[in-house]
């Protein structure tokens, strides 16, 4: 109806919603599609990468380790930390380098002396305990040239002077016996015979001090791979010399491991047959809670093994393969054959993996391989993904925007047709009144002929009235076409204000007599102006009549005109309904009314108030109004002044 800017009706806005809620769903369904999809490719992705990885990961230790073949082939001697080669032939055992080695699967037995040259000595010492004697027979056999006697014989003098209690000679004998290599006494390398003996005298002796430095020697002798032993030779020694020593109980050391890994490939080559043709392999040993990469080479006659601990593998065999690792942007790990993890730490987490078993890549290990990062951080498709997104929400806000612009248009147009509406039957409602007038006077004078002047003039006076009001009404309506079109000519001329007002006044009063209103002309400013003296007329008309119109108990209106510094005001004042502040700027917009204008059921087309501030602007003036609801408006016309 009358009011100032409604909402579309329900329906409406349920359509525009329907309209865009179904395409907006297909769109965001789409959308996850199509980042579900994304993501799928992306692992398959990451996964053929992780493929090709865990593939060139083990082209790259196969480079590794046959450059170590090869070298194992040639027979070479020297290898860096953490790894021995062994090599069986014919019943004998090398090592190299040796002193990698605690002991030997097998030894090749030292020269020793036979008993028959001692047998005197023995003899006194023995079955007739003469140990004087057997001392000098021994003292003599020490000074032969042959190492091996002098071994044996050092050995029981050492012995014979220790049981006499000359425990100070026999520590210098022994230390003579410790200095002679290469030959066995008693069943051992002389010089390890000579070292353990001389332990024993010191800790019957309880020279602990002593026997401490003795031991610690014996025990680096031993490890430093100096003698040739065999493992029960070697752990019996080991064990005495760690408990005198103080240090820790032989056993899980590197070298011991290798003895042990070597005596395990001992015992594998012994069961082997001798015509087999030959073969190599490759494997992971675990001894000892350690597990070691084996590479084996087998001839007919021979057998040859380079055992390399995790250190050696990571230092000698890893580095180029981390390195394309990190180019695949991929870890990796190797499990040995029971599946623990020997090297590379692999997160349990990885989604895409890619396993090569030892047996398929031909490695001592089996080779898993990981994607490094979650899915969804690949950057290639982060970025694309982040592209997808942002362009779904350009969609999306460019639909919203669009429904919303759609429905605001729409609302407007609405409006804009319910406006137009209204003013149509205002206008009709407005034609009705003095149409009704000038039809009843008409009639009265129609069938009363013999009507007395004083009558027949107060209808003429109505009729005038009535056709004077349709003149107006359809002269503004005419006006208001031609401003909207732009399409009205303004004639200005040199004006006094004040009498142009009075005279409007004047009109007004005639006009609206029987109305019942009291026009007050107040103020003694006046001043020349450029006018348009019927426009402006108009819209001075124009406020007078809502002043009296929006005043149904106080029809005392009060118009002024005054000066203030170059402009000239006409002030309309009324005591009426008074206009509430939010409608205070819309009422000046064509075809608008006020809310109580429409519930009051006061007459009007809603054009009165945009006339006249069409016609001020064209003076180049304007309107200001100021009002207090319940108390009455002031609207005030202001213009420059000419002189
Ligand atoms: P109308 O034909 O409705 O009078 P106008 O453009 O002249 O149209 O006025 C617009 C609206 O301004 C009116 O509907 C009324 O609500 C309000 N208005 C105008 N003048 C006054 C006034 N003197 N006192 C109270 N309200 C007024």
């Amino acid at each position: 109806m009358y009011s100032m800017g409604s909402l579309p009706p329900r329906s409406l806005i349920l359509l525009i919603a329907g309209i865009t809620v179904v395409p907006l769903a297909t769109l965001v369904w789409l959308g996850r599609r199509l980042l579900e999809q994304d993501r799928v490719l992306e692992g398959q992705q990451v996964q053929q990468r992780v493929e090709r990885g865990a593939d060139l990961v083990v082209a790259g230790l196969q480079r590794a380790l046959s450059v170590s073949e090869q070298r194992l082939a040639a027979g070479s001697e020297q290898w860096p930390d953490g790894a021995v080669a062994v090599a069986f032939r014919d019943g004998s055992v090398e090592a190299y380098p040796g002193a990698r080695m605690a002991y030997l699967p097998v030894v090749q037995p030292l020269r020793e002396a036979p008993e028959v040259t001692f047998a005197h000595g023995d003899e006194l010492e023995f079955r007739q305990p003469r140990r004087d004697h057997a001392v000098n027979v021994y003292r003599e056999l020490a000074k032969a040239s042959d190492p091996a006697i002098r071994a044996g014989a050092l050995l029981r003098l050492g012995r014979n002077l220790g049981n006499t209690g000359r425990n100070q000679e026999a520590l210098a004998t022994y230390a003579q016996l410790r200095a002679i290599e290469r030959v066995s006494a008693g069943g051992a390398p002389a010089d390890l015979v000579a070292q353990y003996a001389r332990s024993k005298l010191l800790e019957k002796q309880k020279r602990w001090g002593e026997l401490r430095a003795e031991a610690q020697r014996l025990r680096s002798d031993l490890d430093s791979g100096r003698w040739p032993l065999t493992g029960p030779v070697y752990w019996l020694y080991a064990g005495d010399a760690a408990k005198w020593s103080g240090g820790a109980a032989p056993g899980g050391r590197q070298a011991e491991v290798f003895a042990e890994a070597a005596g395990v490939l001992w015992e594998r080559w012994n069961w082997m047959r001798p015509g087999a043709p030959a073969s190599s392999g490759r494997e992971s040993l675990a001894i000892g809670g350690q597990t070691l990469a084996v590479l084996w080479q087998r001839s007919p006659g021979s057998f040859r093994a380079l055992m390399a601990t995790p250190g050696f593998v990571e230092s000698q065999w890893l580095p180029a393969i981390s390195q394309v690792a990190k180019q695949q942007r991929m870890t990796f790990g190797l499990r040995d054959s029971e599946g623990k993890m020997v090297f590379g730490t692999l997160l349990a987490g990885e989604a895409h993996q890619a396993t090569r078993s030892a047996a398929e890549a031909a490695l001592p290990w089996s080779v898993v391989a990981a994607g490094i990062g979650q899915p969804g951080q690949d950057s290639d498709f982060a970025v694309r993904r982040r592209l997808l997104i942002a362009g779904f929400l350009l969609l999306v806000s460019m639909a919203l925007a669009a429904s919303y612009l759609i429905a605001r248009a729409v609302s407007r147009e609405l409006a804009v047709a319910r406006l137009q509406s209204d003013f149509v039957a205002a206008v009709s409602h407005e034609f009705r009144t003095p149409l009704t007038a000038l039809r009843q006077f008409t009639e009265m004078l129609r069938e009363h002929r013999n009507l007395g002047d004083d009558r027949r003039q107060v209808c003429y006076e109505a009729q005038w009235r009535a056709t004077g009001r349709l003149t107006r009404l359809v002269e503004s309506l005419l006006d208001f076409g031609r401003m909207e079109a732009g399409a009205r000519p303004y004639e200005f001329e040199q004006r006094d204000c004040a009498e142009l007002v009075r005279q409007v006044v004047e009109e007004f009063r005639r006009e609206a007599r029987t109305a019942a209103c009291e026009i007050e002309l107040v103020g003694n400013g006046t001043a020349e102006i450029e006018a348009d003296g019927e426009a402006l007329s108009r819209a001075i008309w124009n406020l007078l009549d809502n002043a009296v119109k929006y005043s149904p108990d106080h029809r005392a209106v009060e118009v002024a005109v005054s000066r203030r510094q170059d402009s000239v005001l006409i002030a309309v004042r009324d005591r009426g309904i008074g206009i509430p502040a939010h409608e205070r700027a819309a009422i000046f917009a064509k075809f608008r009314r006020g809310e109580q204008a429409r519930t009051r059921r006061i007459q009007g087309t809603g054009i009165g108030l945009a006339m006249a501030d069409q016609i001020v602007k064209a003076h180049h003036g304007r309107v200001e109004v100021e009002s207090e609801p319940g108390q009455g408006s002031t609207f005030t016309i202001l213009l420059p002044a000419k002189g």
